[in-house]
């Protein structure tokens, strides 16, 4: 007799055991139904041994008949969790994302001719099986396309004139073509790729960080190494950091490969998001774009991950188990014995360490191809260079983008905010307005009408009266948002074409490649945008980039806001003279001596990079410590507090390990939840993970509290 583990797709401390009954053959990574008191659930074997004596256990009632996970997927689903404090049934729920995946595809009928020709060849017939139409295809599209009802046929069914194909619905994957011909690389590029081939060849663990300045073609590089990984008849995952805005970057995958990859995003439709995962777990989709949750399909023979923009916070996952991709992603590549390839013009400061330090092997590419050349950055010093009264751009600013016009060059100004103006303030008694149930100010959204919180989406109609002392036409709009840049560029420009680029005027997938295509074809003189336009565009023709706020990011506690505000306008400059015309960046700030900016303006990041890391390890902050960070939440201010006091007590006692806290975070509440956190910073040989899951298990909140661990933290609000 045997008894298995079973793991279920909840939020459970571990696996439960199950007798396997006396017929049933298993192995680790079957899909199983088993009992879960009155339930029978699906689950996976994630252990396997002989039957302890004397112990009851409930029996596991029938394996299911589908590709079981492997092993290397089992350990990566307890190894995240273990990791990220995370319980391993949560991890399973993030893998298990289409339980409908499991079995085959549905089918639907198709027809197509026989060629057998109908005794009656009527008209309708004759425009149904009309030459040149593809076949096979559903009833309906063909009576559509014919002009026909669908009766006909089915009429040529009987006669023998057509057959029906039972095809499945979710159609495979076009193979790609790695040889397909790509661009022609540069003698810089070509090096770099042969790098890069090399490790694939390895066929074993392997870490490159790429790092080429933007623009440098870094996509052309690694696409060698996707090259050679699918030679190897290997699958390749590309992680990128927002699908919805890589949608222009899908169709270079199609030029190099021939085919459009499979593209995964948890926001996917049930039917898109079946095919994908059924096609990658049975190792037939070979080539995969994704948003980081693509990280956890179960991929039957991974060869190569690639990381595109690897600093991207967006491969921080914030909510249910927090985790980060990029870091993620290295440990699947362990746990398989593949190739990892981190791509970044600002590569995070912890990846960059780990290349100096020989883990990664690191792989420079410092130029552009051809003509094109970096932008020259400078800063613009606010106090010098006051804007007029009310107004957000500096005479520097909008000379350059007069300058730029005047030669039919596009522009872009960049201010991270969406809407109208941050805050909406009473002239009369000085009420801020606030979200109702958050510590966030409402954004005044002047295109809709509205005062928005951005941080939780509530929205309501912008008030006419100020809701604390009724004083009418009292609310005044303070400091900017795209909208209000849009507006001061429209004075100083009527005759320009300006649009806004944000997630408010961006809409749908299509919706924002339109307008990227817009920009790419000159239609659009000045672009107004949020961090939305930083990502994976090229647009030729735009030579001048102004950075409305280049403090915007260095406020607050945040250990890493330098490293962010550096990484965000080197991407943003980044933008500019990515052609034959060289480009340009202005920075407006306040802070022209903050080191982000000075080594910025310099073009200078051993200089920043050289600062930053000399002050973590002072500080003893990664990638010289440990951090992790503990959120507690819940619906009274006291009760918060006091279970965060509590936690501290709870602390066990261990040497290189410092709790600082409890405090108020940037958010205090959040939902209508209170909030406290604590920050746990450790030594390098600290097990921070194993320590933070022991003291967690010590305390146990009460119903809706909530105690959530970061391992590593990204945000600090
Ligand atoms: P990065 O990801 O490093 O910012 P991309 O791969 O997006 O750079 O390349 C930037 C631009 O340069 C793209 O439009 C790309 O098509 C073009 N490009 C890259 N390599 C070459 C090359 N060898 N020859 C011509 N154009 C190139």
């Amino acid at each position: 007799m045997q008894n298995a583990q079973i793991l279920f797709p909840v939020n459970v401390p571990g696996a439960f055991d199950y007798a396997v009954p006396e017929d049933m053959d298993l192995s680790i990574g079957d899909f199983v139904y088993a009992p879960i008191g009155k339930q029978m659930k699906l689950g996976v074997v994630t252990g396997l041994g002989p039957a302890e004596e004397g112990r009851e256990l409930k029996e596991i009632a029938e394996r299911k008949a589908t590709r079981p996970l492997s092993p290397e997927m089992i350990k990566f689903i307890e190894w995240t969790a273990k990791y990220n404090v995370a319980s391993p049934g949560q991890v399973f729920r993030m893998v298990l994302r289409s339980y409908k995946a499991l079995d085959p595809s549905p089918v639907v009928s198709h027809y197509m001719p026989t060629g057998a020709a109908p005794s009656q060849l009527t008209p309708s017939r004759r425009a149904v099986l009309r030459e040149g139409d593809p076949f096979p295809a559903r009833a309906s599209e063909i009576a559509s396309r014919a002009g026909v009802s669908a009766s006909v046929v089915k009429g040529l069914v009987k006669v023998g004139a057509m057959q029906e194909l039972a095809l499945p619905v979710d159609a495979p994957f076009d193979e790609p073509n790695p040889d397909h011909p790509g661009m022609e690389l540069t003698e810089g590029q070509e090096d770099a790729a042969k790098e890069l081939v090399a490790q694939m060849q390895l066929q074993d663990f392997s870490v490159s960080l790429l790092d080429g300045v933007t623009g440098s073609g870094k996509t052309e590089v690694y696409f060698e190494a996707v090259a050679e990984a699918l030679r190897q008849s290997g699958q390749v995952l590309i992680l990128v950091p927002e699908i919805a805005l890589t949608q222009a970057g899908m169709t270079r995958f199609e030029k190099r490969f021939g085919v459009k990859p499979a593209e995964w995003h948890s926001a996917a439709g049930d039917a898109p998001r079946r095919r994908v995962w059924r096609e990658v777990a049975q190792g037939r989709a070979k080539l995969v774009v994704g948003a980081r949750s693509a990280l956890y399909l179960p991929f039957a023979d991974l060869k190569l991950i690639v990381v595109d923009e690897e600093h991207d916070t967006s491969y921080k996952q914030e909510e249910g188990v927090i985790y980060n991709a990029r870091d993620m992603s290295i440990v699947r590549a362990k746990l398989s014995g593949h190739a990892v390839i981190l791509a970044s013009a600002t590569p995070s400061l912890e990846s960059l360490h780990n290349a100096r330090s020989g883990k990664f092997a690191h792989i420079v590419l410092p130029e552009r191809p051809g003509a094109a050349v970096l932008p020259d950055i400078g800063l613009v010093d606010l106090k010098e260079n006051q804007p007029e009264k009310g107004d957000f751009l500096s005479a520097p600013l909008i000379e350059a983008v007069r300058a730029g016009l005047a030669q039919g060059d596009q522009s872009m100004l960049y201010l991270n905010r969406r809407g109208y103006a941050p805050l909406i303030i009473c002239r009369s008694c000085g009420e801020k307005l606030k979200s109702p149930d958050t510590d966030s100010w409402l954004v005044e959204h002047r295109a809709t009408g509205r005062a928005m919180c951005h941080l939780t989406g509530f929205s309501m109609r912008m008030p006419t009266l100020c809701p604390n002392c009724k004083a009418e036409d009292s609310l005044t709009a303070v400091g900017p948002g795209v909208e209000r840049v849009a507006e001061e560029a429209a004075r100083h420009f009527p005759e320009a074409r300006i649009e806004i680029f944000s997630s408010d005027t961006a809409g749908n997938p299509n919706a924002i490649r339109e307008r990227m295509d817009r920009m790419a074809a000159g239609e659009i003189d000045i672009l107004v945008g949020t961090q939305m336009v930083v990502k994976g565009h090229n647009f030729p023709h735009l030579t001048f980039v102004g950075v409305v706020d280049g403090d915007l990011g260095l406020a607050g506690g945040d250990p890493r806001a330098g490293e962010r505000t550096y990484q965000t306008l080197v991407q943003v400059a980044g933008r500019a003279g990515r052609a034959e015309k060289p480009g340009r960046a202005l920075i407006q700030t306040h802070q022209p001596e903050h080191e982000a900016l000075l080594a910025l303006a310099a073009g200078d990041r051993e200089l920043f990079i050289g600062v930053e890391l000399a002050m973590r390890e002072m500080l003893g902050l990664p990638p010289f410590g440990k951090l992790a960070a503990v959120i507690i939440s819940g619906p009274e201010l006291k009760k918060t507090e006091s279970l965060a006091k509590k936690m501290v007590n709870l602390a066990p006692r261990a040497e290189g390990i410092e709790i600082l806290g409890p405090s108020e975070p940037p958010i205090g509440r959040l939902r209508g939840a209170f909030r406290r956190r604590l920050f746990i910073q450790a030594e390098p040989g600290v097990n921070l993970s194993r320590y933070m899951a022991v003291w967690r298990a010590k305390i146990r909140p009460p119903a809706k509290y909530k105690i959530q661990i970061d391992i590593d933290p990204q945000s600090f609000m």
